[in-house]
């Protein structure tokens, strides 16, 4: 079995769980301590805040665990608060969390009219169907460095993109039935 964790500290954790057990092989793990983090063979960073995740992952310790992760090259996704988490470069925020894929990301880039908003996107890289994208309070890419592979857009901004083990979305797919962004962050680890 491989075993998935989602990072457990806030935001949308339980969600991740429940689509990581409906796939053959995965066992879901929740990961809320450095063990746990060490023995993963794939990380997922779910939404929520990410100042808050950013600020606890500093005080429980976890940071050095999940660079360590990536410096292993062990699959690492993170989904909208995620997404920043894992961003060299914040343009509306001085902070920067684990600073680890080369994207620069603007948060809250939707404004207040679109908020939230649900949407299906075309993404040939991950599925050969549309896939159900929901958008909350969310990000989006606003430059990519030379290793960054663009997955998706929408209306011209860039909403998925992947380096090396890292793959980064602005929406959540734990959030609607299609597991095919899962299916595709697990075959990262091969
Ligand atoms: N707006 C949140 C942030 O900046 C992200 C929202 C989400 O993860 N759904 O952290």
């Amino acid at each position: 079995n491989l075993r998935v964790g989602v990072l457990a500290i806030q935001g949308s954790v339980r969600e991740h769980i429940e689509k990581l057990n409906l796939i053959d092989g995965v066992e879901a793990v929740l990961a809320k301590d450095k063990n746990t983090l060490l023995s993963l063979d794939a990380l997922i960073i779910p939404g929520g805040e990410s100042t808050a995740i950013g600020k606890m992952i500093v005080d429980f310790g976890l940071k050095e665990a999940i660079l360590k992760l990536n410096e292993r090259k062990i699959p690492i996704w993170g989904t909208c608060a995620g997404m920043i988490l894992m961003a060299k470069y914040i343009v509306n925020d001085d902070k920067v969390h684990l600073g680890i894929m080369d994207i620069s990301v603007k948060r809250n880039a939707y404004g207040s009219q679109l908020d939230s908003f649900k949407t299906k996107l075309m993404i040939p890289a991950v599925s050969n169907n549309e896939i159900e994208a929901v958008f909350i309070r969310a990000p989006y890419i606003e430059n990519v460095g030379n290793g960054v592979r663009i997955l998706a857009k929408h209306q011209g901004k860039i909403v998925a993109a992947q380096q090396d083990n890292l793959l980064a979305t602005s929406f959540h797919p734990e959030l609607t039935d299609d597991l095919s962004f899962y299916k595709y962050f697990l075959r990262l680890n091969s």
